[in-house]
């Protein structure tokens, strides 16, 4: 429905049509709809919390760093230690969740008059932050398993000369991963085209795809977005950051805002890099049950897609989606209607919420 807005508003012509952004929050049910992480802090890292914020409270009176040093820092030290890279302060930027480093990314080098194109479905986030910017956007295809065909992207790429492409791996919604010689192939178009490839990387560390960072010594036209809202089990703080050249790095620094980042999000980030592997324990358990989820929907006679993340994109019902979403929230289990008539997406969660996925799977395929 489109929303009515006041005659006394003077909100843009262009985004009128617009309504916010969101997944239903809903209360007393298993979520499995935003692809957070479902196990809780370790105790040992929620008391380092709680240490960290006292010791830092005091100070709260003054604005925190600007340019979050300590935090870039540890960002740099985190993706070398996974990535075998040699990236340093002067490659990382850090913002409110990987959503502000896209809308960063856009102020710097979207806008009136240019284009950003990227391959649907994929992450809904992308167009909408397109058309806030007033970015036209171009809405590229996937192939029927969800794939992207590369020597078709390169020469639609090479038509349009956009000035942003966007390519998210694993892809939301459909877990796809792109191979890193396609990412290079694609970096290497941006490159000819004058424009960026900004890589969504929000599942990474759920995947063994390699990272399109290690492209970055040979691409300086890469721009890699990641989160510690999703693998990293840090979704309430808020932290995302992006790893490219020191030159799209101070660009960023352009259009950010200033002291955009508070003092808590920073030190509560570095707390929890320091540590990055307790925080991440829960990543092998949920490959192991996405695969049960997998084998569930098969066993009623639906299909889903190979993930290499933390959620799945189902289809096969005879139902609309609508109707099967609601069946399963009917029984308690939230999951994702992505806007894509006859898929729905469900959230890796915890043994025993995939449980009661599952036996609502069960009911409802009947
Ligand atoms: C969840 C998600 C993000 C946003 O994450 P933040 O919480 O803003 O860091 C970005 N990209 C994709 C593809 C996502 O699925």
């Amino acid at each position: 429905m489109k929303p009515v807005w006041p005659t006394w508003l003077p909100l843009r012509e262009d985004l009128r049509e617009l309504s916010p952004y969101g997944a239903p929050q809903i209360e007393n049910v298993i979520r499995l709809n935003t692809n957070e992480n479902p196990f809780a802090l370790p105790n040992d890292v929620v008391s380092a919390l709680a240490e960290r914020v006292e010791s830092i409270a005091q100070d709260l009176n003054r604005y925190p760093d600007r340019d979050a040093v300590r935090l870039r820092e540890k960002l740099a030290g985190y993706i070398n230690q996974l990535s075998g890279t040699n990236l340093d302060v002067t490659n990382v930027w850090a913002a409110n969740g990987s959503n502000e480093i896209l809308q960063t990314i856009f102020l710097a080098c979207g806008g009136a008059g240019r284009k950003a194109i990227g391959f649907t479905p994929s992450y809904s986030v992308h167009p909408l932050i397109a058309r806030i910017t007033g970015t036209e956007w171009i809405a590229g295809s996937r192939d029927d398993d969800f794939g992207i065909n590369i020597s078709e992207a390169v020469t639609q790429i090479s038509d349009l000369k956009p000035s942003l492409i966007f390519i998210t791996t694993p892809n939301n919604p459909t877990g796809t991963a792109t191979s890193i010689d396609d990412l290079a192939t694609l970096a290497e178009c941006a490159g000819r085209v004058g424009a960026l490839l900004v890589v969504d990387e929000a599942y990474a560390e759920f995947s063994q795809i390699k990272s399109a960072v290690t492209l970055l010594d040979k691409f300086p036209h890469i721009l890699i977005s990641r989160t510690m809202s999703k693998a990293f089990a840090f979704a309430g703080v808020r932290v995302g950051y992006l790893l490219a050249k020191p030159e799209c790095i101070d660009a960023m620094l352009v259009t950010r805002l200033p002291y955009h980042l508070s003092a808590l999000t920073q030190a509560a980030a570095e707390v929890a890099l320091d540590h990055a592997s307790t925080m991440q324990d829960g990543i092998q358990l949920l490959a192991q049950e996405r695969e049960r989820l997998r084998s569930a929907l098969g066993d009623v006679g639906w299909q889903s897609y190979e993930s290499a993340a933390n959620f799945l994109l189902f289809s096969g019902f005879s139902s609309s989606s609508k109707d099967v979403w609601k069946a399963f929230l009917d029984r308690g289990v939230l999951i994702r209607d992505i806007s894509l008539e006859g898929y729905l997406r469900v959230t890796v969660g915890a043994p025993e919420e995939n449980d009661r996925f599952i036996s609502a799977l069960t009911e409802i395929a009947k």
